[in-house]
């Protein structure tokens, strides 16, 4: 069976941007409200995240604030994240647990 591993970052767009006054750009400009995260795959379709951060970042400089994860989580309608990275985890957990079970049984049970 061939098994895609891979990795990954990716920076999502969390809202509408806002005007504030850049540090760096000496200038009013537009920040976007964003997620970056980093992420682990396996296969397509299990993976899971790490290295989560909510930020607002100047659209020019990059630039940016950390946002408050929990306080960001809470105004969001669902999270950026792909449902498979989220709770692929779970999955892994699942089959790991199916796969117990199986040789539990196999090994004559109680
Ligand atoms: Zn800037």
């Amino acid at each position: 069976m061939m098994v895609y591993v891979g990795q990954g970052e990716r920076v999502v767009p969390i809202g509408p941007t806002e005007d504030r006054d850049c540090p760096r750009c000496e200038q009013v400009t537009a920040f976007q409200p964003q997620l970056r995260y980093k992420f682990g795959q396996f296969d397509l379709l299990f993976g899971f995240v790490y290295g989560k951060r909510y930020q607002l970042a100047c659209t020019q400089c990059q630039h940016g604030w950390l946002l408050d994860t929990r306080l960001t989580e809470r105004s969001l309608d669902r999270s950026p994240i792909p449902f498979h990275l989220r709770f692929g985890w779970l999955v892994l957990v699942g089959i790991a647990a199916l796969g117990a079970v199986v040789y539990w049984m196999r090994q004559g049970g109680v």
